[in-house]
């Protein structure tokens, strides 16, 4: 194991530019000056986030390993960008390493975060590298472009336009548990825990430790011009479905039996003893997209076969959800939201 404190600040950012190789025609200073210079695409608008992850808050280092932190720290902001119907161009990763962790585990850190941006095509230009006094400190920003005229909001959606959500919601949340709770059974029978968790990982932990963002499904909907509004389901269905709902000044119907659930969740709920709807609708960090379809646009949306299941409406009054035999429920907001315990 490499100390830090062997190679230094200096040391470890020339090796992370080694790492990520070659400039880009994008961005050709690359990292090492005092600023990266970029070049976007002609008549595009720039598209800008920012994302912290926190040991303690976002993360335990007991059962993250460092490469799906940094694969997931990436996948956290280009979610954002596929959320506008964009396309992501260049990140920014800036770091609090606090004493302890080693050269190695920096390295893999990085080596997950450029696993997911490579795919993407996606530069590094740049960052920030500071000791910590504490904890691991992680915030990675995303440059990304978008064709004004074509870009998603959260405003947008109107009453009788239909809801949809890509893939399965709940996952990750459920992988968390599962993850905590493994955890804890090992602590009690004093054995370690970060061993345990080098691989083979389940369905639902692997979609909690390595979201994976539907940016192909952004662009898609963005340049169809069928989506009225789009949001990534980061917070839980029933908070981010509140956002667009907030920010468009409609309301919703939602049908319980509508939303998608894995198998895997279904599963798990019944050795976790809840139900696999709490997931869905509180859960967050799936990463998926929510957006709403014009009904004129119904026809055209089907036939782009975008994976997606249609789970509700947008109306004039309340977001409800109603269950299966009929009875509607107010959808209150329960995902997460930080200072609120
Ligand atoms: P300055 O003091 O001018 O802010 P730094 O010494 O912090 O410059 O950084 C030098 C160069 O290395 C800059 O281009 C910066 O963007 C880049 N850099 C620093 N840390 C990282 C990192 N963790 N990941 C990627 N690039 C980094
Ligand atoms: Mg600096």
């Amino acid at each position: 194991m490499m100390k830090l404190s062997d190679l230094g600040e200096f040391g470890l950012i020339s090796q992370i530019e080694k790492a990520f190789g070659k400039k880009s025609p994008g961005a050709p200073l690359g990292i090492g000056d005092d600023a990266a210079a970029l070049f976007v695409s002609p008549g595009k608008t720039l598209l800008a986030t920012t994302d912290m992850l926190l040991e303690g808050v976002h993360f335990d280092l007991s059962y993250t390993d460092f490469y799906s932190l940094g694969w997931k720290s990436a996948a956290v902001n280009l979610s954002d960008i596929a959320a506008m119907g964009g396309i992501p161009r260049f990140s920014l990763t800036a770091l609090g390493i606090p004493e302890g962790i080693s050269v190695e585990q920096v390295n893999e850190f990085y080596k997950g975060f450029k696993a997911l941006i490579r795919k993407y095509k996606v530069d590094l230009v740049g960052g920030d590298t500071c000791s910590s006094e504490v904890d691991l400190v992680v915030s990675v920003t995303v440059l990304g472009e978008v064709e004004e005229k074509k870009m998603l909001t959260r405003a947008g959606a109107k009453p009788g336009d239909r809801i949809f959500v890509t893939g399965t919601l709940g996952d990750s949340a459920a992988g968390l548990e599962l993850l905590l709770a493994k955890g804890k059974g090992l602590r009690a029978k004093g054995k370690d825990v970060n061993s345990a968790f080098r691989i083979p990982h389940s369905a639902l932990i692997k979609r909690h430790l390595r979201p994976v963002p539907r940016i192909e499904i952004g662009r898609k909907l963005a340049l169809s011009g069928c989506a009225t509004s789009m949001i990534d389901v980061s917070d839980g269905l029933s908070s981010d479905l509140a956002h667009i709902c907030e920010q468009s000044g409609v309301g919703a119907d939602i049908y319980a039996e509508k939303i998608p659930l894995s198998k895997e969740i279904k599963a798990a709920a019944k050795q976790l003893k809840t139900i696999p709807l709490h997931y869905a609708l509180s859960g967050g960090e799936d990463y998926e997209l929510l957006f709403t379809v014009t009904p004129s646009k119904l026809k055209k949306f089907r036939s782009l076969r975008i994976p997606s299941r249609e789970i509700g409406v947008i109306t004039r009054g309340e977001i409800d959800i109603i269950h299966e035999g009929g009875e509607r429920r107010r959808l209150e907001p329960t995902g997460y939201n930080h200072f609120r315990k």
